[in-house]
Parts: structure tokens; sequence; C-alpha cells
């Protein structure tokens, strides 16, 4: 079965991943592009959902690579229309509005796949599977980039709901919470937010377990990097299993020896699962690590920091 696509936000991942990833997979055809600005060639473009509805261009499903502020309404939309959706990560602004979306996709009954690019990957498997049953004592996430590589020109990143240092972060927070057994809480922070931005450029987060047992659980998050990145989780248990995941959660290294070390195919992966769960009719959203990023920022200090320019 071929599913006709529309790609929606034809920006940097739209066109890093999306539409390379769907011209490599036989299960989808893109039929449209949908952006204000840009357009895909060799396919029918338009501004708007509305438009490429009323082109009359049949469509099963659309992926929307806009950013996350818009998604809902965005979401809505397609699903009146009658189409499925994949939603990059993170999936909304706030937790009721994921909740809304995912209720609204119910009563369409249509297919809401939330994708967390991150997790898609044999060595967080492989950390999933080591971790299973045991206690983990420490956690010590470290995710810094510099944001003028990874975001160039990107104002959307900088307004309510565009996430800040929290939309690189929130990668390795979808790691975490699917690779722990337990799940972790948000205990406090400190959120660094530029005099002239609404969104954090660096954050420093404590976490709990939800037995209160002693644990040494935290993440720093920057983008003030400017010497490349680092995408690194260490995980230590009560049994002295040591964990750690790195450039991104590609790399496994268990007590000091690789254990595995692969090329990224997220996005390869994202969409054999998309058409699977398109086959099977079935949606999946996990709120998890929006919901400790909206933990954060319920618990957190902000502190005010040097403009960015
Ligand atoms: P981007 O380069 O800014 O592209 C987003 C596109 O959405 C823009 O090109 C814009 O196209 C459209 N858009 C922007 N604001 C809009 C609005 N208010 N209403 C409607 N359309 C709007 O951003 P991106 O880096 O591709 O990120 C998009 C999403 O993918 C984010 O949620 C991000 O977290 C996620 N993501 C990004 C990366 C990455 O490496 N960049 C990796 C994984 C996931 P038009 O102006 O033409 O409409």
């Amino acid at each position: 079965m071929v599913f006709r696509i529309a790609v929606v936000g034809l920006g940097k991942i739209a066109t890093d991943q999306h539409l390379p990833c769907i011209a490599k997979n036989r299960n989808f055809k893109l039929v449209a592009g949908v952006s204000r600005h840009a357009k895909v060639e060799q396919v029918a473009c338009f501004e708007s959902l509305s438009q490429l509805r009323a082109s009359k261009i049949a469509v099963d499903c659309v992926a929307l690579c806009t950013p996350p502020a818009v998604r809902l309404a965005m979401a809505r939309e397609a699903l009146d229309y009658g189409w499925h959706i994949l939603i990059e990560k993170p999936p909304t602004p706030t937790v009721g509005e994921l909740l809304a979306m995912e209720a609204y996709a119910r009563k369409k009954k249509r297919v809401l796949y939330a994708a967390w690019h991150s997790r898609y990957n044999r060595s967080v498997d492989m950390a999933k599977a080591r971790l299973k049953g045991q206690h983990v004592n420490f956690l010590k996430v470290t995710w810094k980039e510099d944001v003028r590589k990874w975001h160039p020109g990107q104002e959307w990143i900088w307004q309510p709901g565009g996430f800040g240092v929290f939309d690189p972060g929130i990668n390795a927070l979808s790691i975490v919470t699917k690779i722990l057994p337990e799940p972790i809480f948000a205990d406090s922070a400190t959120i660094e937010v530029p005099a002239n931005a609404s969104t954090p450029i660096a954050a420093d987060i404590r976490f709990k377990r939800g037995d209160g047992a002693a644990a040494d659980l935290s993440a720093a998050f920057d983008w003030r990097q400017e010497t490349g990145e680092t995408w690194e989780i260490e995980i230590g248990t009560k049994s002295g299993l040591a964990l750690h995941l790195k450039k991104g959660g590609s790399v496994l290294i268990v007590n000091g020896k690789i254990a595995h070390e692969a090329v990224l195919h997220e996005y390869e992966d994202i969409y054999a699962k998309f058409a699977r769960l398109l086959k099977a009719k079935k949606s999946e959203v996990d709120a998890s690590p929006l919901q400790l990023v909206s933990d954060c920022f319920m618990l957190g200090r902000p502190v005010t920091t040097a403009e960015f320019s």
C-alpha cells in the first residue's frame, strides 16, 4: 500500500530528513508541499492546508514540520480533512495541547504519530534492555551545542512555545523517558533566559526518583557551546552498571567498553514506523518528555542572562 503524503513546513528538518526519507520509502508517495515561502520541486506546492484541500489532490497523510506553537490548529484542520498525521518533536508547546490533539485524532478516527526521533537508535534500545529491572541512582545528561550552527535564523525558537534550549534538550529527555525502568521527576531547575528572548539559552536541572531513594540525577543544557556538540547521557545503577550513551544516543558504552556504535538512521525508522501505524490504523503519542520539560518550567528558577545576538 502506498500512502500519499504532503509535507508541511518546508524548513530545515523537512529538507534535511523528511523529503529524502519519503523518497526512499516505497510505502509513501510525496504528492504536495505546504509552506508559506518555500517550495519543493516536482510536486504541487501550496501556502496553506486549505489551499491543498481546495486543489482536490488526493492526500492520505501529512507530516507537520512547522514549529510546535502552530501545530494544534494545523493538526485539527488536517484531521477535519480526513488526513492522518505525523508530527515532529516537540509535539506541542504544552501538554494540554497534545492531549487535545490526541483526543481530536481519536474522535476523527485518524492516526496521530507524535515522533521522538532520538529514540530511534539501536544503542538506545540496548541501553533500555540493560536497565530493565535495575535501580538507577545516577543520571547525568549533558546536551550542549551551538545555537547559531543548529538553528540559523530561526526566530520561533526564541518566542513563547519555541522551547529555546529545551528544543534539543527534549531529545535527551525523550531517550531518558524511553530507557529508564521507572519514571523520574523534575525536582528543581535554574533556567537562563537572554534579556531579549522569551525562551532559555541554558538550563541546569535536578531530578528525583519517585520512591524518594537517594540518587544523583541531573541534566545540563547549553546553547552557547561553540566547540562542537556534546550530546551525552551517563547512567549508573545500584548494582554497579555504568552506561554511557554518546553522540546523541548512537554510541553505547557499557562499563567502559563500546557495546554498540551505529550510523544514525532515525528518520528512515520513523517513516517505517509511520507506515506500520497507518496500516494498523493505530496512533502513537507519548507525552512523557514534554511533561518533564513542562515540569522543569513549573519548578525552575528563571535567571535573566546576557542578550543573544
Ligand atoms: P525551520 O527551519 O524554521 O522550519 C520550519 C518551517 O515551518 C519554516 O520553514 C516555515 O516555513 C514554517 N513555519 C514557521 N513558522 C510558521 C508559522 N507560524 N506558521 C506556519 N508555518 C510556519 O525549523 P526546523 O529546524 O525545520 O524545525 C521544525 C520542527 O522540527 C521543530 O519542532 C524542531 O524541533 C523539529 N526538528 C528540527 C531538527 C533540526 O535539526 N533542525 C531536528 C529534529 C526535529 P514557511 O515560512 O515557508 O511557512
